[in-house]
């Protein structure tokens, strides 16, 4: 092996620059070329390739997002479009693919070494924290870091107007950046997607607490099934209507701005090990985190659907707050 190609798919997550530069200096050390490709699979597939310089995967370490870029790729997801794929990796003398992404890009890194024998190996990069085989994903930390904020300087308003603050936090089809955010953040009350919304509940709790605590805040995550932030605000001013409720949907600002130092570290130690596996000789397997200890998966078990939310974490939120 000579020459290890990189990128990031999917959302984009901080601390994918600190994982690129950590992969890139890792394997330098190892005598290694690593080559970028931009915009994930869509780049790949157009051969968009970009030299690892030194100085520039140092400058943006601190950086959120990812210099690489990213990009949703449909063609990836047709055989001819991975077929594709494999031609530019070849023509390039590219030995190894690592892709920085999550469960969705994992799925294409397995179906591009199965169909084109593409050694292929995986860091788990999302905010989402929804990845099989690993506890933890890159850009977790920071997103949960910030909507932490977001919720300080809600409630502030919040007790100052004796209001109920319903906050959307980002999250997909998973709960685990809701439930850390409500947590960390003493929500009143926690909705997810993993479970049903039963806004009657929620509406004679959160009187509840207005009544003792004079304000709340509920904390939504984007898939519930209450259909997000703004339709369960509705629903439940047709069941409180002397409630002063005011909605606030963090969006993309959760993503976005300085990884954490905890994202930083975790993204250097996946990415150091991805290419410490890849000069084992290994293929075909994701770099994750299990129990606080970097441990190697095959790619197979990770593509094969999502991580249920933290058990753990679940009793815990139940315990402080309604969670749902
Ligand atoms: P994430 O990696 O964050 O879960 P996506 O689910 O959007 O994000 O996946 C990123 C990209 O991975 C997609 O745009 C597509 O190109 C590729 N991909 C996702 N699922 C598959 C699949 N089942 N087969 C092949 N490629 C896939």
């Amino acid at each position: 092996m000579r020459r290890i190609g990189v990128l990031t798919s999917g959302g984009d997550a901080p601390g994918m620059n600190a994982c690129v530069r950590a992969i890139a200096r890792v394997a330098a050390g190892h005598g290694l070329e690593v080559v970028g490709i931009r915009d994930g699979y869509a780049g790949l597939l157009d051969g968009r390739w970009v030299p690892a310089r030194r100085a520039e995967l140092d400058a943006e370490l601190s950086h959120g997002g990812t210099r690489l870029g990213t990009a949703r790729c449909e063609a990836f997801r047709h055989p001819e479009g991975r077929a594709r794929a494999a031609d530019q990796l070849r023509v390039a003398g590219v030995d190894a693919l690592v892709v920085i992404g999550g469960d969705g890009s994992m799925r294409g890194a397995l179906a591009l070494m199965h169909e084109h024998g593409v050694a292929v190996a995986g860091v788990p990069g999302t905010i989402d924290c929804d990845v099989l085989g690993t506890d933890e994903t890159i850009g977790f930390d920071t997103a949960v870091g910030r909507g932490v904020e977001a919720i300080d300087r809600l409630r502030d308003t919040a007790e100052s107007h004796h209001r109920v603050f319903i906050v959307e936090v980002m999250g997909r089809h998973s709960g685990a950046i809701a439930m850390a955010v409500g947590v960390a953040g003493g929500a009143e009350a926690i909705v997810t997607p993993e479970w049903p919304t039963d806004v009657s509940a929620l509406s004679t709790y959160l009187l509840r607490e207005l009544a003792e605590g004079g304000s709340a805040v509920v904390v939504v995550g984007e898939g519930d099934s209450s259909g997000g932030a703004a339709a369960l605000a509705s629903q439940l001013r047709a069941l409180m209507p002397s409630a002063d409720m005011r909605v606030t949907v963090l969006g993309h600002v959760q993503r976005g701005g300085a990884p954490s130092p905890r994202d930083r570290i975790l993204a250097a130690r996946l990415g150091a090990d991805v290419v410490l596996g890849l000069v084992a000789g290994e293929r075909g397997f994701m770099t994750g985190m299990w129990h606080g200890d970097v441990r190697r998966v095959p790619i197979a078990q990770v593509a094969c659907g999502n991580q249920e939310p933290a058990e753990r974490l679940a009793d815990l939120a139940r315990a402080l707050a309604l969670l749902m």
